[in-house]
């Protein structure tokens, strides 16, 4: 797979290799493209993303909202390099009134959402399934690190519009996000159908800082008419954006187009080299230590009234694991 093309060996050594036609899924596919000063990660996302949403069951709107939090949650934690937790998290008042995704570093994913089913009706678009509120990326690198959160206001617009938000505001860096979310449907698989997703995440990083430089944020209590500070954005930022909105769901999702291929197909004009793909997992990282810490952190009063039939059982909402505790055991004092 690493061989390079005969019209790649003039290129300088590196990680550069000819498309593989092979696609990958569960997979984050680095990529950089000198030549517009851009990087970024590209995600396929298969059996891992069906297996999190099959075990929940969740009506297709929520499956897809989930997915599509799954993909962003991947994009952004898989620049954790070695170990961390990049959590997403969603409040609001809309039908589905939580999510949250985990990605632990290097590579385990783990979701779930609340959901009135009785409000779905017909809410298609993350935008109204969501509705206001707000969201959460927290930023977690273990005990001796402090935790960073970026906080964005959920406003009816979709989970791409947040992400644009979050970049202006928190990492101000220029910043294209895609997501899509399907469902695959194969008549040899008994009519079963499969949830894949993919994504994109394109960011500019030119040498120079100026570069980067990006409109300010609208003033929004400024008087009207004022004028909004105006700032050219830089021609290969603009072409490498406008490549990037050309991507097409069908695209992201396509279990025939490899990652290599769909890059090349965007930047084959200017040249753009992949790095090594990262393999992700759907596991959840729950045991009966860590429950049993957390039961620890509770208040007695609470602890007592978890007690049902001599018993405390707590289910891990990520994956459904059922951990039974006696009374002693769960840290209940005796009444
Ligand atoms: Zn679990």
């Amino acid at each position: 797979m690493d061989s390079q093309s005969p019209d790649m060996k003039t290129r300088p050594e590196g990680p550069v290799r000819a498309p593989s036609a092979v696609p990958i899924d569960d997979a984050v596919l680095p990529y950089e493209v000198d030549a517009l000063d851009v990087r970024g990660r590209l995600v396929r996302l298969g059996p891992a993303l069906d297996d999190i949403l099959t075990k929940h069951d969740y009506p297709a709107p929520v499956g897809k909202l989930l997915g599509e939090a799954i993909v962003l949650t991947t994009l952004l934690g898989s620049a954790l390099k070695f170990e961390g937790r990049f959590i997403l998290q969603a409040q609001t008042d809309g039908p589905v009134s939580f999510l949250v995704v985990d990605y632990k570093a290097p590579d385990q994913l783990r979701a779930y959402a609340r959901f009135d089913a009785s409000r779905l009706g017909t809410a298609k678009d993350s935008g109204a399934l969501l509705g206001r509120g707000h969201l959460a990326m927290t930023i977690d690198q273990g005990p001796d690190m402090s935790r960073y959160q970026g906080l964005v206001a959920l406003d009816g617009g979709s989970l791409e519009d947040a992400a644009h938000e979050y970049f202006l505001r928190s990492e101000q860096i220029p910043t294209r996000v895609r997501l899509a979310v399907g469902e695959e449907w194969r008549s040899n698989d008994g009519g079963r159908h499969r949830w894949r997703a993919g994504g994109m995440l394109m960011q500019f990083l030119p040498k120079a800082p100026e570069r980067a430089r990006q409109a300010d944020l609208h003033p929004g209590d400024a008087p009207e008419g004022a004028e909004v500070h105006a700032v050219a954005e830089d021609d290969a930022w603009v072409e490498a954006r406008s490549l990037v909105e050309t991507v097409e769901d069908v695209e992201l999702i396509d279990p025939e187009l490899s990652g290599e291929r769909l890059l090349y197909r965007l930047f084959h004009e200017r040249g753009v080299r992949v790095f090594k793909p990262l393999v992700l997992k759907a596991q959840c990282s729950c045991s009966r230590d860590a429950v049993a810490a957390m039961l620890k952190s509770f208040s007695p009063d609470d602890r007592a009234a978890m007690v049902k039939d001599d018993k405390v059982v707590v289910t891990c909402e990520f994956c459904s694991s059922v951990y039974d505790f006696t009374p002693d055991e769960a840290g209940v004092e005796d009444a």
